[in-house]
């Protein structure tokens, strides 16, 4: 068991251990796949374009019949080419110079088309172009934009519409998905109240980090389907280990317990059914006393430690970590932004920064906000990101540049 691992170490395990326990796959319908994470690679069914087929409503010349242009002369028109027509009827068309609307297939003679606006159609059934266009003007080649077979989106991608409008194009009429991850959850504490049952007695506090828990899992996309408040005895929190493991989840979190507290039960309870601790505490502020271990059953367990403010950095980075690697979904960059404000910080230990990104001057800057003990949740209402400091870095000044996370990770697309 590893004690005291840096920051870059826990991601390494949670890497590893998740890398094994993918979340499972779905068939879907194209509309219904939209906020799903891909699963496995969408392979276009057509090329887009189908067909060459005209950009505008105009003219398709021949090679000839542009050569006709350059010298000004009427050209006579062959027929009339519509959307919908076939491919062997434009190609029936023979001449050098047609009528063609915008999404009709191009003849196999077409060598550019000269928009509407470009040209005075005669009386006498010809043409003449007032310039004369370039090879290939306004025709859109077969397979330019999609090739048939390809693979046009990879797995770990959340779905959103745009994609549905350029699949249902090429063809993909289903998507195959990872179900939504299913989540257990506990929070531990004598102290605390449920906030719908207060309000709280004396020395009694209530209980904020199971409905957070519950909003975040839920935001990444989770179903909670197990939910409990767990007093502070190793038997309660035995009872809860054995039911997360009869309700078949990918992942269980709780909250609390896991400092070194009289009362702190989680890792005996893990231990007590168990339970493989992967590592307990890392080397970061907030929220250091995390734990992570397998269940029997080889669900990954996070034991967040309940300070509020713990609890919301760990299941930002390290739970939702596990949930991308068991998605396959690429893995988060962050981006860099200048510090408006200086920052003490020791070196040897990893820091989380409640964050405000702002517009400044030269563009965006991002500012550590006032209360950064993990107790105090009032930044929380402001910030939107986090500054991520390493444990190699030490104390910053204002105008150095740090790593800042958004408070939403899919605030930014996926693959940023
Ligand atoms: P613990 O990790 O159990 O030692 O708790 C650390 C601090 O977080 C204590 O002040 C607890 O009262 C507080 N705390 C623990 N769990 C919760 C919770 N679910 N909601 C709000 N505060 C909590
Ligand atoms: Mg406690």
């Amino acid at each position: 068991m590893l004690q005291f691992i840096s920051m870059e170490e826990a991601f390494g395990e949670i890497e590893e251990r998740a890398g094994k326990r993918l979340i499972s796959k779905a068939q879907v319908p194209l509309e219904e796949a939209v906020g799903r994470i891909l699963a496995e690679p969408a392979v276009a069914q057509l090329s887009i374009p189908p067909f060459n087929n005209s950009a505008r409503d105009g003219v398709v010349l021949s090679a000839t019949g542009i050569g006709a242009a350059r010298s000004a002369a009427p050209i006579a028109i062959a027929g009339e080419l519509r959307a919908g027509d076939s491919v062997e009827i434009a190609n029936g068309v023979r001449g050098d110079a047609a009528r063609i609307m915008t999404g009709a297939p191009v003849p196999e003679w077409g060598e550019a088309i000269v928009m509407i606006e470009n040209l005075d159609l005669n009386d006498n059934g010809t043409v003449l172009v007032k310039q004369a266009p370039e090879s290939g003007a306004w025709i859109r080649p077969q397979g330019s934009d999609i090739a048939e077979g390809s693979v046009i989106l990879k797995p770990g991608r959340r779905i959103i519409p745009e994609h549905v409008q350029a699949l249902a194009s090429s063809g993909v009429v289903e998507l195959v998905v990872h179900t939504k991850p299913r989540v257990g959850l506990c929070s531990t504490g004598e102290e605390l109240v449920d906030v719908k049952s207060g309000p709280p007695g004396s020395g009694q506090i209530y209980d904020s980090n199971r409905p957070f828990m519950t909003a975040m899992m839920r935001s990444f996309g989770c179903d909670v389907v197990v939910s409990e408040h767990v007093g502070d005895t190793l038997n309660e929190m035995v009872g809860f280990l054995n039911r997360a493991m009869e309700a078949s989840l990918d992942l269980v979190i709780s909250s609390g317990a896991v400092s070194m507290g009289s009362y702190d039960f989680v890792k005996p309870a893990l231990e007590a059914v168990g339970a493989e601790i992967v590592f307990h505490k890392v080397t970061q502020k907030p929220g250091k006393p995390l734990l992570f271990a397998i269940l029997p059953n080889g669900t990954l367990y996070f034991g967040l430690p309940g300070n509020p403010v713990s609890t919301v950095v760990n299941c930002r980075f390290y739970v939702h970590y596990a949930l991308s690697v068991m998605q396959q979904k690429p893995l988060e960059t962050p981006l860099k932004l200048r510090l408006e404000n200086d920052v003490d910080k020791p070196e040897g230990l990893a820091v989380f920064l409640k964050a405000q990104c702002i517009r400044g001057k030269g563009g965006a800057i991002v500012r550590a906000l006032e209360g950064q003990e993990s107790f105090q949740t009032m930044p929380l209402l402001e910030m939107n990101g986090w500054i991520v400091l390493s444990e190699h870095l030490g104390s910053m000044q204002a105008g150095d540049m740090v790593n800042f996370y958004p408070s939403n990770p899919r605030g930014l697309p996926d693959i940023f």
